[in-house]
């Protein structure tokens, strides 16, 4: 469940506090106003020629390639993203130390039987289905510092079974560990606001006496 989180501000303190808003807004007109920008303008405009035809269809389909479509799960932070932004991982094989758990307890071997020991899955932590990265991991990777968003900082839950796959969002509310709780006023401007603290409580809630 999402809270809806939006800045409160007035715009009144705004014009009065900053000196240079009545120039800069004065500008802005300006630039929206057409006619002032160039008086030859001709209505109605001439229909678009050929060769503008051709440039836009083209962007067009360079916007639509699969590889700007079709998403990919990074390997490092496991967030999809567009197939033409990852990186393949192989070109990063010597960085990949900065993904282990140094000593933390992150990843877990599966366990078919509650006998068996609990132990970590050895090497960097990573998403194995996965052999591409990201641009943003990779940047972090560049600098020698593990990303904010890597599995390794404690985010890894390994694989998601297939029956807690594609859930609806009740199925997601009954299986969830936390229950969210907030209270969101709109007020008079239209805008929305917080009201009160958000309350979260274990799921399933230990019965109240
Ligand atoms: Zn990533």
């Amino acid at each position: 469940m999402r809270s809806i989180f939006l800045p409160v501000f007035t715009l009144k303190s705004k014009k009065t506090s900053d000196p240079g808003w009545k120039e800069t807004n004065h500008k802005r007109k300006n630039i929206n106003n057409l006619d002032l920008i160039s008086k030859d303008i001709k209505f109605p405009p001439e229909p678009p020629s050929k060769v503008l035809l051709q440039k836009i269809i083209h962007g067009f389909s360079q916007a639509q390639i699969p590889s700007c479509i079709e998403e990919g799960g990074c390997a490092i932070c496991g967030i999809l993203w567009a197939q033409s932004q990852l990186l393949p991982i192989i070109d990063y094989k010597e960085k990949l130390h900065l993904l282990s758990d140094n000593g933390r307890i992150v990843t877990r071997k599966e366990r078919k039987k509650q006998s068996d020991p609990i132990s970590v899955i050895p090497g960097p932590i990573l998403n194995i289905q996965s052999n591409v990265i990201c641009t943003e991991c990779a940047q972090s990777l560049q600098k020698d510092k593990p990303p904010n968003l890597a599995l390794a900082n404690g985010l890894w839950i390994g694989d998601v079974p297939p029956v807690l796959q594609n859930l609806t969002l009740a199925e997601q509310l009954l299986i969830a560990r936390v229950r969210h709780n907030r209270c969101v006023v709109r007020v008079s401007s239209g805008m929305h606001k917080m009201r009160a603290n958000a309350v979260m409580f274990a799921n399933p809630t230990p019965k109240i006496y």
